[in-house]
């Protein structure tokens, strides 16, 4: 069983991203439409077509430049407050991975913390907020249990993928407190957040990595 997940696999998963954000265009702006702007999935298509290409480039040895990549291209691609916070949790991850050509599950724990922290600090939200926080912090946690019970990094990701998917569908029964949606109160109550699910297709782009590539 592998235990580490290759630049090589990490690209072809990246990759993999674009295409589902492009895929699920449509799915992701109804659901914030029903309690925002209805923009998000317009965005991120727009945004992750553009990743594509930088990626198309990119020789896929390293995966810290893979990460920094993708974070320049959001930031600098996607309007308003998810730039910001998909371009931070990019950045972030490339930040302790910076030279490294493969991620064992301790390297994994250390980069998803550090892009956990930079989003709470960014966007200043808790969990139960209903945002994306809300599926990325359950996930985090989960990996974290994964490397202290000894889990391998198959069986970590598998509840990795499972946490956040459970993450983000708590959001469904949540009031929303920041954004646009906080506006609605109680009437954003029966309505999975957005955020929370594209939040959900990235993490569970990294949990199929070693299916990738
Ligand atoms: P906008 O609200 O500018 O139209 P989007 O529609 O692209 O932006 O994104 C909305 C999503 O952003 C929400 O569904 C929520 O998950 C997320 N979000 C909003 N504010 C925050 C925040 N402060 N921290 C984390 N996520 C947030
Ligand atoms: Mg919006």
């Amino acid at each position: 069983m592998a235990d580490k997940i290759s630049s090589t696999q990490m690209l072809a998963t990246l990759e993999k991203l674009c295409d589902t954000f492009e895929k699920q265009k449509d799915y992701l702006s109804e659901l914030d439409g029903a309690i925002g702007d209805g923009d998000h999935g317009v965005n991120l298509a727009k945004c992750f077509r553009e990743v594509k290409k930088k990626l198309a480039e990119d020789r896929g040895d390293n995966i810290g430049s893979l990460f920094k990549n993708v974070g320049m291209v959001v930031l600098n691609s996607v309007g308003g407050a998810m730039g910001a916070l998909y371009g931070t949790f990019f950045l972030k991850l490339s930040q302790e991975s910076l030279s490294k050509s493969e991620l064992n599950l301790s390297d994994l724990v250390v980069i998803m913390q550090t892009a956990e922290k930079g989003v709470l600090d960014l966007g200043k939200a808790k969990l139960g907020d209903k945002t994306l926080v809300d599926t990325l912090c359950p996930a985090v946690r989960s990996l974290e249990a994964a490397e202290k019970d000894g889990l391998s990094l198959p069986e970590a990701l598998v509840n990795f993928e499972q946490a956040a998917k459970k993450g983000m569908e708590s959001t469904t029964d949540m009031l929303a407190k920041m954004g646009r949606a906080s506006r609605l109160g109680k009437r954003t109550i029966g309505h999975q957040d957005a955020g929370a699910t594209s939040c959900y297709f990235i993490l569970h782009a990294i949990a199929s990595a070693l299916n990738a590539g």
